[in-house]
């Protein structure tokens, strides 16, 4: 089969991937002529034929017949339509059209995505779609509109090259945004006079390539941005005449931020900073002309979010350091398509084609265009209030795309309670058994990465392509598909008769067209930044053949020649109606919730390397599994002494809101009083330790994100009686056990395990929880009831089938080596010896925790070439081993390990 030019699922970046099918599966590499990425994957990336899989997936569609009943059944989708068109139906004519609400995904395509949108706000007249990415970017698009009048990202990855400060703030780039973090490092490598700042309260792998790193106190974002734009202003380095002529606020903005933030000591305690290393950084923002200040998650996850964007973005006008390269505030999308999401409106506050819902010109125009019965009038419910509405019964139907709220949201035991209640909840997903599916009523197969057909865009407004290159598992059908058929049974089939993903993107670009006027047209209307009608208009085999392209593309096809129109603000115009941006006084504000006594830490999530949301998808690569094999909370070690909590040991964190249980570590990464946890686990892989339990429900009251970032809670030790671990190459229950996790392998399944309960005879206990029957003879045991140490081996025909090892202590043997026995097909007396002894009679075979997992490349053997092999630098590493010359993600545990630290498991 030919090669496939495709769009990674993951994260904003949006790098093209290069996908063909052989005999023995897919391969995948960047596609160099893609200019997201020019080639360059990440491990996620690069692992994605590990996910492409029938593993898990949901086949057909299914329904429950009773609600109340334990188990949905197989339907036709002529029925399981038939449910959701008239249970939605039902509940709209008792009870109106706000009874019902979709809750969809950055995720999904623009396609399915627009579909949604037109189907809620212009068929059913209510705006009660929201959408996971509500939780990531919402508080960006709220900044946007306030400054610029619409949300209109102004920068793109070549301004990176160009700038001489990049100023991260909130972002743990090099893991989240991996290639784009790697462009960075290639730029400082080709002109080390370009600075990097990192405003982070950890220190992370991005930190590493920081000149300054400000360790600010969670939360006092706005305050530092303040007291910069005070410090600019009294330092001279107002742009008056931009100022002047091109804004509007700048006088509220500068005295908030003067009555605040007007002594750099009074910021520096606010923030908790050192005030030389304040100083520092406003001298250097000062005198620095090409600036980009990039800004993600620890930014937008806040109940003060929209503030922290308008914050940064006052200090990019005051010095008119925005619309020229090199310069310019920018978001770092989390989702590969959440600006596709915003392009077609697809939140509850939005309409379509980035024109507003509560503006009745913006309203006439895009019913005239859909030829809707009705429009929604009104902002819907936003992700938190929506899930809070369907608790109390306002809301009675609610279907939901590409996304498991259950534990991605804030409060997450009442995203359970809500579903509970729920009288119809419709679930589309590629997996049939997420956190969420066991709550539906009617289940939908959805096309997974590599069947679905349409469109993505990006953090810099490039839109590109995913193509299929797989058949459909199943009956999989693309979610665009299912709401057009609930449609049809409306009777709205005409307004929904697409043959393909082509017909809608079409739609979506004249929709942006509409009564948009660009210079020299006729057209009248409401301008907006976002157009694509020169985009419009394609068959089939063009939009197959459509290559990546940054919008806008208006209809002339000016923004591909024009710069003034490819750099968005260029030309000094802004998008709200006097064409001038908007200075916002961002007085600062506490966060939602300030730790106290019974709750005196704070809580932070993100992400972990190698995983992506709740590893639906990230959690079938084994290559991705080894980074980060277990959920862990990191703290700092006085924290956790005072606490009680050991390194290596369980430890339960609470919240007012929940509970969960992970591995303690203590990395030096935490300030004092803060902690980390990750937000990947759930149900599926761990018994205890879906993070979204613990978040408090404070959302920014601008855009309704959530404050992630900021949770009181305490800590303390989960003392067990023993700990140990299982390598099987089945799946195995897990059920009695107090506390294990999941994780997959190259040929087997890894448990960590714990229990509460002493254990007396574990060679009676080994035998029944692992199934051994009394023909398996070949089961190799070690006891040693003094110290409670526990091995176990059973091979069957010289292949090992699973391997348990328990001891009172979290100190166990190395799995790396034991993983590494489940890929011989013959193992050997001295393997056997070493499954007696618990490690390898050789201890080079060994390679140790991973560290590159694009080369499978483990601590020890990078350890070995450090001590033995005369490898002093990374790139001596990397010649040596490989290790950290793909994505480069491992670079800085790399450094770490060169330097004699440890790099934690
Ligand atoms: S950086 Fe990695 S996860 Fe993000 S789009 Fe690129 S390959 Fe995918």
């Amino acid at each position: 089969m030919s090669t496939i030019k495709t769009t990674c699922p993951y994260c904003g970046t949006g790098c093209g991937v290069e996908a063909r099918v052989t005999p023995t599966g897919v391969d995948i590499a960047g596609d160099s002529g893609h200019p997201a990425n020019f080639g360059r994957l990440c491990v996620k990336g690069s692992a994605l034929n590990e996910t492409v899989v029938p593993e898990g997936r949901l086949l057909y569609p299914r329904i429950r017949d009773e609600r109340g009943e334990r188990d949905t059944r197989r339907a036709s989708w002529d029925e399981a339509m038939d449910r959701v068109a008239d249970g939605f139906a039902r509940i709209i004519d008792a009870h109106g059209p706000d009874a019902v609400a979709f809750y969809v995904s950055g995720q999904v395509l623009t396609e399915d995505y627009y579909v949604a949108n037109k189907l809620m706000k212009g068929y059913i007249g209510s705006a009660n779609i929201d959408t996971n990415s509500r939780l990531c970017m919402s508080s960006a698009v709220a900044g946007h509109k306030r400054a610029f009048g619409e949300d209109v990202v102004p920068v793109s990855y070549e301004d990176l090259d160009h700038a001489d400060l990049i100023v991260l703030v909130g972002s743990n780039t090099a893991w989240c945004h991996p290639v784009l973090f790697q462009r960075i490092v290639k730029a400082k490598q080709r002109r080390p006079q370009m600075k990097i700042v990192v405003i982070d309260p950890r220190r992370t792998a991005t930190t590493e390539l920081a000149d300054l790193h400000l360790p600010l106190r969670p939360g006092t974002d706005v305050m530092l941005f303040n007291g910069l734009l005070h410090a600019l202003h009294t330092g001279g380095h107002t742009d008056v005449n931009f100022v002047d002529h091109h804004t509007h606020g700048f006088q509220g903005a500068l005295s908030c931020a003067a009555e605040h933030a007007g002594s750099i000591a009074r910021v520096a305690a606010h923030c908790g900073l050192d005030p030389d290393l304040l100083e520092s950084f406003y001298k250097l923002f000062g005198e620095t002309r090409k600036v980009i200040t990039c800004f993600s998650m620890g930014v937008n996850q806040a109940s003060t979010g929209t503030d922290k964007v308008n914050s940064i973005i006052n200090c990019h006008l005051l010095t008119g350091r925005i619309g020229a390269q090199g310069m310019g505030p920018f978001s770092l999308t989390g989702q590969p398509n959440a600006m596709g999401g915003r392009e077609v409106g697809g939140l509850a506050n939005m309409l379509a084609a980035h024109m507003d819902l509560e503006n009745p010109e913006h309203r006439a125009i895009v019913q005239g265009f859909w030829n809707s019965p009705r429009i929604a009038e009104r902002p819907g419910l936003r992700a938190v209030e929506l899930f809070e509405a369907i608790e109390q019964g306002r809301i009675k139907a609610v279907w939901i795309m590409a996304t498991n709220p259950v534990v991605s949201l804030p409060n997450a035991d009442q995203i359970k309670r809500a579903l509970e209640r729920c009288e119809l909840v419709v679930v589309s997903d590629v997996i049939e058994n997420t956190d969420t599916t066991p709550f539906a009523d009617v289940l939908l197969p959805a096309h997974a990465w590599g069947e679905k057909d349409g469109t993505v865009t990006n953090s810099e407004r490039r839109i590109s392509r995913q193509r299929p290159f797989v058949a459909p598992a199943g009956e999989a059908r693309p979610d665009w598909w299912a709401l057009c058929e609930v449609a049809r049974r409306w009777g709205y089939g005409e307004a929904f008769a697409y043959s393909g993903a082509h017909e809608i993107f079409d739609e979506h670009a004249r929709l942006t067209a509409t009564a948009n006027p660009t210079p020299g047209s006729d057209a009248r209307g409401p301008f907006r930044y976002l157009n694509l009608g020169g985009l419009t208009g394609m068959d089939r085999a063009a939009f197959d053949a459509l290559e990546p392209v940054r919008w806008p593309v208006p209809p002339d096809g000016a923004a591909a020649t024009d710069p003034a129109r490819h750099t968005p603000f260029s030309d000094g115009r802004y998008f709200h109606p006097d064409g001038r941006a908007r200075f916002v006084a961002t007085p600062p504000r506490a966060p939602g919730h300030m730790p106290a006594e019974d709750y005196p830490l704070i809580l932070n999530t993100g992400r972990v390397r190698d995983q992506w949301h709740t590893m639906t998808r990230t959690g079938l690569a084994p290559r991705l599994a080894s980074h980060t094999p277990e959920p862990f909370v990191d703290l700092h070690p006085e924290d956790a002494r005072e606490a009680g909590i050991r390194a290596g040991e369980l430890a339960r964190i609470s919240s007012r809101w929940g509970s969960l249980v992970v591995r303690a570590r203590t990395s030096g990464e935490m300030p004092r009083g803060t902690l980390f946890v990750p937000i990947h686990w759930n149900a599926q892989f761990s018994s205890d330790a879906r993070v979204g339990r613990l978040v408090n429900p404070v959302v920014d009251p601008v855009s309704g994100e959530p404050e992630f970032k900021h949770t009181p809670v305490r800590a303390e030790p989960f003392a067990v009686d023993w700990h140990g671990f299982v390598l099987s190459r089945q799946r195995l229950p897990m059920d009695g056990i107090s506390w294990w996790t999941r994780m997959t392998g190259a040929q087997f399944t890894r448990y960590e395990v714990a229990g509460r309960q002493r254990i007396d005879n574990w060679p009676a206990m080994a035998r029944r929880a692992l199934g051994i029957r009394s023909e398996d003879t070949d089961w190799i045991e070690y006891v040693d009831s003094a110290s409670g140490v526990y091995r176990a081996a059973l091979v069957v025909d010289d292949r090992i089938e699973v391997c348990l090892f328990v001891s009172g202590c979290p100190d166990l043997p190395s799995r790396a080596w034991l993983s590494s026995l489940f890929q011989k097909d013959r193992i050997d007396n001295v393997d056997r010896i070493g499954l007696l002894v618990g490690e390898p009679l050789d201890r080079a075979s060994d390679a140790g925790p991973t560290v590159c997992s694009c080369f499978g490349v483990g601590q020890t053997a990078i350890v070995d070439a450090i001590r033995n092999r005369g490898c002093d630098s990374v790139e001596a590493l990397g010649a040596a081993l490989k290790c950290g010359t793909n994505c480069g993600s491992c670079v800085p545990e790399l450094r770490k390990l060169l330097s004699g630290a440890e790099v934690p498991a």
